[in-house]
């Protein structure tokens, strides 16, 4: 007997108790997203590592940090995906949809990896679902994918919160950068190594520092948001105009960057109080340069993610009302002609066969037990007379039924 095996650590099973609710987010996004004309895509866990060195960013933390990155047989560098954007955007650009118009609604949902502490709501391996919309440029677009996750979270009964931003374009981003370069070095002294690194490879990053004194060191760095373009200071009116109107609250929280380095103008992030600090629940935002990054065709996008397993303990199933048959007997010499019966009807209902006699109390309590509506027994009567009796553990009675209409 060797050692029992244990699962790799940040590496959950999902067992029966929570994977009803996890098929339940599941089920209700894909339905949500499919009312808002967006379709079914699959990509591999695998990809090539460059991809997400170029999409993601080597200065992000996914990438500097926490890949599960490594040589397979044939010596190519692989990754198991960190999150989902990248693989789908790869896809649309090697299946040509960027030269045959552009235009393309996904969603996917599946695992991703990343190699981090484990801590409470992050996990090594976890799920998330996500869409991505290609071809449409306007801020309309933006509010659609909003107003998608709004619908998902009110059907899952999920009380969150909407923080927006804006990041700019092409046209304002350089010029803010600047500024903000400028600021940062002169704060240089007082700021985090992370921060230092930052200001070399992403500056706006260390707005989004999560360590204390850098934050209040940069209270009043200057914003992206107050220093926008006319194109980009438009859209983001619109955009709250149009939230305002439809009675969606939001907040406006310049420090939101995402952590990703293709995020353009609109940026959001769903939040619930109720699942401690790292309390994100879905994000996403416009990124109109990645297509034309990872070697498309320029296309601009938006797009969101949400952890599935952040969510999990916010969402309450009702229990389930009693269904299906429990089948039993009482006595062994019947149990092939239970066998026979309780097999047929399988075909058309959910269907426990007890393979031990018990008593017939004993066979209720157990159908009441393991959650059946109807507990069917035959006993030496039912065999001779060829009936079944049945029990209705809900409306409390019972019936003889003959088993060739039954
Ligand atoms: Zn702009
Ligand atoms: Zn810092």
């Amino acid at each position: 007997m060797g050692k029992s095996i244990k699962s790799l650590r940040g590496m959950n099973d999902l067992l029966a108790e929570t994977s009803e609710k996890f098929r339940h987010v599941v089920t209700v996004s894909e339905k949500v997203a499919t009312r808002y004309g967006f379709k079914y895509i699959e990509t591999p866990l695998l990809e090539e590592t460059a991809l997400f060195k170029r999409s993601v960013g080597e200065s992000s933390d996914i990438v500097g940090k926490e890949m599960y990155q490594f040589t397979d047989k044939g010596g190519n560098d692989v990754c198991l995906r960190p999150e989902g954007t990248a693989g789908v955007v790869r896809s649309f650009i090697e299946n040509k949809f960027d030269k045959r118009g552009g235009k393309e609604k996904v969603f996917y949902h599946g695992a991703m990896f990343r190699y981090e502490r484990p801590q409470k709501g992050r996990l090594r391996l976890f799920h998330q679902f996500g869409c991505e919309s290609f071809g449409e440029a306007s801020v309309f677009e933006d509010i659609s994918t909003i107003f998608m996750i709004r619908d998902i979270f009110n059907e899952l009964n999920i009380k969150f919160k909407l923080k927006i931003n804006s990041l700019g374009c092409q046209t304002c981003m350089p010029s803010y950068r600047e500024k903000l370069t400028a600021y940062l070095e002169d704060k240089k002294d007082s700021l985090c190594a992370d921060c230092h690194r930052r200001i070399e490879t992403n500056p706006i990053r260390t707005l989004d520092c999560k360590i204390e004194s850098c934050q209040q060191e940069l209270s009043d760095a200057p914003k992206m948001a107050d220093h926008l373009c006319e194109d980009c200071d438009s859209d983001f009116e619109t955009l709250k105009r149009v939230l305002t109107k439809n009675g969606m609250e939001f907040e406006i929280d310049k420090n939101l960057v995402r952590g990703l380095d293709y995020y353009s103008k609109t940026a959001f992030e769903f939040v619930s109080d109720n699942i401690g600090s790292q309390n994100a629940i879905a994000g996403g935002g416009r990124y109109d340069r990645l297509v034309e990054f990872l070697g498309g065709k320029e296309t601009p996008a938006v797009g969101f993610a949400l952890g599935i397993e952040r969510i999990l303990d916010l969402i309450e199933i009702q229990e389930s009302e009693k269904s299906g048959y429990y089948f039993g007997v009482l006595d062994e010499e019947y149990f092939e002609e239970l066998f026979l019966v309780a097999s047929q009807k399988r075909e058309s209902e959910k269907v426990h066969i007890e393979n031990k006699k018990r008593s017939l109390n004993k066979h209720l309590q157990n159908a009441d037990k393991l959650g059946f509506r109807f507990c069917a027994i035959l006993g030496s009567d039912e065999v001779q007379n060829g009936t079944i009796w049945i029990r209705d553990l809900q409306l409390k009675n019972d019936e003889t039924f003959s088993i060739d209409s039954f």
